[in-house]
């Protein structure tokens, strides 16, 4: 499996930084975000490395379709796939993105106003 060596989430898949797990796959992890942001806030990550949505491409289309799927568990898991809820990727400096390996955020558990901020 693909790792890089000073990335944050690799070390927490390959279990040296401890995590709130919510779901977990052979391919996929789900835990919850040590900042967050909704009052449900869980970060779903490929296991194998890759820095960015941007690498993927067509030859990832099983990985970027468990990510989904797993992002889907996690709300049913969550109690908020009835109520609603976000997937979000920040991609790159203008997206914010913090750490360099891919990741969705699933938003919920309350009313999460317009999709994007810093217009307006
Ligand atoms: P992004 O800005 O999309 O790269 O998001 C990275 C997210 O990882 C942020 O929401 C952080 O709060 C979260 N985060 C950073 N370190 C940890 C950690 N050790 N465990 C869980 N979430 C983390
Ligand atoms: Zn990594």
């Amino acid at each position: 499996m693909a790792t890089a060596s000073d990335c944050l989430f690799c070390k927490i898949v390959a279990g040296e930084i401890p995590n709130d797990t919510v779901h977990e796959t052979d391919t996929v992890l789900a835990f919850r975000d040590i900042t967050p942001r909704a009052n449900v806030h869980v970060l779903v990550i490929p296991k194998a490395h890759q820095d960015t949505l941007a690498q993927m491409s067509a030859e990832d289309a099983d990985s970027v379709a468990e990510l989904f799927t797993a992002a889907g568990e996690v709300a049913r898991l969550e109690g908020i796939d009835e109520s609603g809820y976000r997937v979000v990727s920040n991609v790159g400096p203008d997206a914010g993105q913090e750490v360099f390996h891919v990741h969705v955020h699933v938003l919920g558990g309350q009313n999460l106003g317009p999709v994007a901020a810093g217009r307006g």
